[in-house]
Parts: structure tokens; sequence; C-alpha cells
């Protein structure tokens, strides 16, 4: 497992931050947003620190593969798979990623007729 020391979110995967866990796997962890945008606000993240999708290397595929099918399972879930949902993954100052651990926002429970950030 890599981890960075200053990482908030390797800090939760590591349970040093509590959090609302919604899945955990050798690979991935999700949990709910703190601020969430939606009624559903879900953020899966790889446990290993990968700052962004800039650092995504094809070592990683198997992981993209897994987060989508975490989605389709936390959709279900959550109740939101008939009436949908938004997936975003912010990369980088002009995507105003604020957290750099690579993370896939899961919003749903609401029409996302509006833009995030
Ligand atoms: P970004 O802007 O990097 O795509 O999104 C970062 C997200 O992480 C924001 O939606 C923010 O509310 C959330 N967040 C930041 N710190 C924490 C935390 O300590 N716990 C949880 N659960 N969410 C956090
Ligand atoms: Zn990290």
């Amino acid at each position: 497992m890599t981890a960075d020391p200053d990482c908030i979110f390797c800090k939760i995967v590591a349970g040093e931050i509590p959090s609302e866990t919604v899945h955990e796997d050798e690979t991935l962890t999700a949990f709910r947003d703190i601020n969430p945008a939606a009624p559903t606000h879900i953020l899966i993240i790889p446990k290993n620190h990968i700052p962004d999708n800039n650092a995504f290397s094809p070592e990683d595929e198997p992981l993209a593969g897994k987060m989508f099918t975490l989605v389709r399972q936390l959709a279900e879930k959550e109740g939101i798979a008939e009436t949908g949902y938004r997936l975003i993954m912010n990369t980088g100052p002009h995507g105003h990623q604020e957290v750099r651990h690579m993370h896939l926002h899961l919003l749903g429970g609401a029409s996302m007729n509006y833009p995030m950030g």
C-alpha cells in the first residue's frame, strides 16, 4: 500500500480520520462526502495514494474497472440506480481538484441540473 503521510484521504484509508465508510475491500474504499452536494454524495477512492488521473498507470487499469462495478453496486444500495446519477473526477487546478488523492464523486438522489464547483 502506498500512502502519503500528509494526505487526508490516505489518513481516512488508515482509519486515522473518521469517515462514514460505505464500502471497503482490498483496493478500494468508499465513504460519504463531508460536505454533500446531493442527497447521495459518495467518494470512491483507490487505497493506494494515486494523486490524480495524470498519475494513473497501466498497472492501475484493473482499479478503474473495479470502481465502475462498485458504482453500480452503490447506486443500487442507495436506491438511485433507476433515477440516475452523476460521476465526476476532478483533476488538477482547472478541474478544481482540492484533495490530491484520486477520487470519483458519485452524486444522486436529485436532478443534477447544475454544474459543480
Ligand atoms: P475535489 O474538489 O478534490 O474533487 O473533492 C474533494 C471532496 O472531498 C470535497 O467534496 C470535500 O467535501 C471532500 N472532503 C474533504 N475533506 C474530507 C474529509 O475529511 N472527509 C470526507 N468525508 N470528505 C472530505
Ligand atoms: Zn492519499
